[in-house]
């Protein structure tokens, strides 16, 4: 190198700013700085000429020998090239790119080194910024993708079908394993393919009127997709999910779906894609149909129970009352006769059985709109609507045709059974105008057509409520009634045919209320025995009778009335024992009168009671006959003692043949099967004499002695007649009344 090219090459070197260039000799003292130097390390020239360039490097740098090393490998290679921190003068760092060259004469001697450092801050900057980015981005793709599984997995195993529709093609882009099976059977056999063709036509046009909604029309399969430029949704937000529920045909055959669909992304402007979510919901409805069923249907005859029966009446009264078409509503309250009987003497599968043979007949009878229901039992109503002119009319006509129908015996497992119907009519508005009022009604008027004979119905009148409210009154005044001593016995004689003499005395029950006077025991008997007071009364008049009839001289026997609704209870047969034994009456001497119903009743278990009531030496009179069934086979069924003719037949036996015939009828058989005979009610010298002539062995009524009070009765006690002694008591009492 010429002199004047080194001061040029010293005046290039020394002009260079952007690259820090210096010059060293061999043993790495700087021999030369330039500006680019300068600016770099922010020492200038003077100060770093003569010193060793490691003096630029950081402490820990030096520890470690970089700058030597730095220094050796140019020497050995001729380059070294590296990259690092680097310090300035003020303590701040920068990111160098440092180059030193090994300068060698042309013979290959040392001269020394060139060093040239490049402040690359910058890039460094950029670089590690990239590397953050570039790291920050890893990181989220980690999360996004454990994302994405997690949710795939969540879809996947969802107990739901998912599937989306890409809004612009129409194709699908997702369903999941669920919707796959549901809807095709298979997997792979949705996605991909146009949603029109893949899915059932109500689920496809489901996402479509979600995507319409939402303002994008589902682009049909193979059509351009919606542009920019169409209509936008209608309103910003969220669209609102269509939901829906209907029967859908599936791969697993008819399902009832329930489906929510809506239009996703977009951001609000038209919708990127359709979502539909659905879930098989077959089971669930048919539970509920199920449990809606057993909660308003009887499970016997399928017909609608009380609560759906309310619910109908309802309906029926609003219609009515609405003015459409209808112009009122009947209740017919319906009510089985002997229905009890037919279990307990033919069995309880056999009463199911004819019950729903006499449902399918009413239902012939019905009209279209009218409802049959099963309240309880063999308790039925029928709600009709009516129209407006002949509503009266209508329901009867019904009734009787209801009544007619179950009429006709109905053969059940080759039985035949005789059955009937009683019918209480209410009518809306006229009798009532809300629903409890009309079943009231309803109840009412079959109350009241049982008690006049079965098989008839009965429309609804005021007095019927009034009686309904006398007898609650009567039965709350019953319930004390025997504790504060109003009920009595009379006593009625019986006398012989023959000639006239008292045998027996019947014991008739009398009520002397304190405000209401004397109650008929017609009135208050059929209360007892609704309400089971029956039983307490009955042991009261068993007791009261022996206890009565033990003090009387002449040995007479006494009759007492048993009705059936005492025969419910298994201990009639104890009571009997218990007022024998009680007042000491010989047991030959008490007469129990029971009518024809003990013995359609459950008579099994009536039958054995009377056998054991006989056994103990009781005698059993069958009371009231001719009336009811009389039928003969009872006469054959049970032994009795003796037949009472019904007081009905005695009044007409002078006036009508057929009483006569029925009469002698009566006695014929009594003689053939050598039981007496007590003719009821005989009232004329003309009607005794009659009964005599037909060989009635006893009589009884007015002509011989109305029911009377024990006082009053011509018996013999302990030596004196009851009226001498009740002279006795009175005096006795009113002589305790003077002394207090
Ligand atoms: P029943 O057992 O047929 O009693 C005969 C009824 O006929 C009595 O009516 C009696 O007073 C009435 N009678 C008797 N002779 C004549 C007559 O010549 N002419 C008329 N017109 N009537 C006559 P009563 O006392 O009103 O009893 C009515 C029914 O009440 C009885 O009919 C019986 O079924 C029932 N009853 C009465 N007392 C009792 C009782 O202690 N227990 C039960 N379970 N029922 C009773
Ligand atoms: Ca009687
Ligand atoms: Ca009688």
């Amino acid at each position: 190198m010429t002199a004047s090219t080194d001061v040029m090459y010293r005046l290039l070197v020394q002009g260079v700013t952007d690259y820090a260039i210096f010059m060293l000799d061999p043993d790495g003292i700087v021999v030369n700085w330039n500006t680019g130097a300068e600016r770099a390390k922010q020492f200038t020239g003077d100060e770093m000429i003569g010193r060793h360039f490691a003096c630029l490097y950081r402490p820990e740098d030096r520890a470690a020998g970089l700058p030597e090393a730095g220094l050796r490998q140019a020497r050995e290679t001729g380059r070294f090239e590296v990259e690092g921190w680097r310090i300035r003068r003020d303590g701040t760092w920068f990111w160098a790119e440092i180059v030193i060259d090994a300068i060698r004469d042309e013979d290959g001697g040392l001269i020394g080194f060139a060093k040239i450092t490049r402040d690359r801050s910058d890039r460094r900057t950029q670089e590690l910024q990239l590397v953050e980015a570039k790291e920050i981005a890893e990181r989220h793709r980690d999360g996004l993708a454990a994302t994405t599984s997690f949710l795939d997995s969540v879809i996947a195993t969802m107990p739901s079908s998912v599937v989306v529709q890409d809004a612009a093609t129409g194709l699908i882009r997702l369903a999941n394993r669920h919707a796959e099976l549901l809807l095709c059977g298979c997997t792979g056999q949705l996605v991909g393919r146009p949603a029109e063709l893949v899915l059932p036509t109500a689920v496809a046009a489901l996402l479509k009127t979600a995507l319409a909604a939402a303002g994008q029309p589902a682009a049909t399969a193979g059509q351009p997709a919606a542009t920019a430029g169409q209509p936008a949704a209608a309103e910003a937000g969220e669209p609102a999910a269509i939901t829906q529920e209907l029967p859908v045909p599936t791969a697993w055959g008819l399902r009832t779906l329930r489906m929510r669909a809506l239009a996703i992304g977009g951001h609000g402007e038209q919708p990127l894609h359709g979502l539909l979510i659905a879930e098989d919901v077959s089971e669930e409805r048919a539970a509920s149909m199920r449990i809606h069923h057993l909660a308003h249907y009887d499970g016997l005859t399928g017909l609608p129970n009380r609560e759906l029966f309310r619910q109908r009446l309802g309906e029926a009264l609003a219609a009515a009352a609405s003015g459409s078409g209808t112009a009122g509503t009947a209740v017919l309250c319906i009510d089985l006769d002997d229905f009890k009987r037919i279990n307990d003497t033919l069995g309880h599968p056999v009463g199911d059985q004819m019950l729903r043979a006499l449902v399918r007949r009413l239902r012939e009878v019905l009209r279209p709109g009218d409802c049959l229901a099963r309240l309880n039992g063999d308790k039925f109503a029928v709600v009709a609507p009516l129209l407006a002119t002949q509503a009266e009319e209508e329901a009867e006509a019904l009734a009787e045709r209801l009544i007619a129908a179950a009429r006709e015996p109905i053969e059940v497992e080759g039985q035949r059974i005789e059955t009937g119907l009683s019918v209480g009519i209410a009518l809306a508005p006229a009798d009532a105008d809300s629903g409890e009022g009309l079943l009231r009604c309803g109840d009412l008027a079959l109350y009241e057509a049982k008690r006049r004979g079965r098989g008839r119905f009965l429309r609804y009148h005021d007095a019927f409520a009034t009686a309904a409210r006398y007898r609650r009154l009567i039965e709350a005044d019953l319930r004390g009634a025997i504790a504060r001593r109003e009920l009595r016995l009379h006593y009625q004689p019986i006398v012989r045919a023959q000639d006239g003499e008292t045998i027996g005395y019947e014991a008739l029950l009398r009520w002397q209320h304190p405000v209401r006077g004397p109650i008929s025991p017609l009135d208050f008997i059929p209360i007892a025995e609704e309400t089971g007071l029956i039983h307490e009364i009955g042991a009261f008049v068993l007791h009261e009778a022996c206890r009565e009839a033990s003090r009387w001289a002449s040995g007479r026997s006494v009759a007492v009335n048993l009705s059936p609704a005492q025969f419910r209870s298994p201990a009639l047969a104890a009571q009997v024992a218990s007022a024998l034994a009680a007042s000491g009456l010989q047991a030959g001497r008490l007469e129990l009168e029971i009518t024809e119903s003990v013995l359609l009743d459950a008579s099994a278990n009536n039958l054995a009671l009377l056998e054991q009531m006989k056994q103990l030496g009781a005698r059993i009179a069958l009371d009231d006959f001719g009336t009811g069934y009389s039928s003969l086979s009872y006469l054959c069924a049970f032994r009795f003692d003796k037949i009472k003719i019904d007081r009905s037949f005695v009044r007409e036996i002078c006036d009508s043949r057929e009483a006569l015939a029925v009469v002698r009828a009566i006695t014929g058989l009594s003689r053939s099967l050598r039981i007496a005979t007590t003719a009821e009610g005989v009232e004329t010298p003309e009607q005794a004499a009659c009964l005599r002539r037909e060989g009635c062995t006893q009589l009884q009524g007015y002509l011989y002695g109305k029911p009377m009070p024990p006082a009053a009765l011509p018996e013999v006690r302990g030596g004196k007649t009851a009226r001498e002694e009740t002279v006795r008591e009175e005096t006795g009492r009113e002589a305790v009344h003077c002394r207090s």
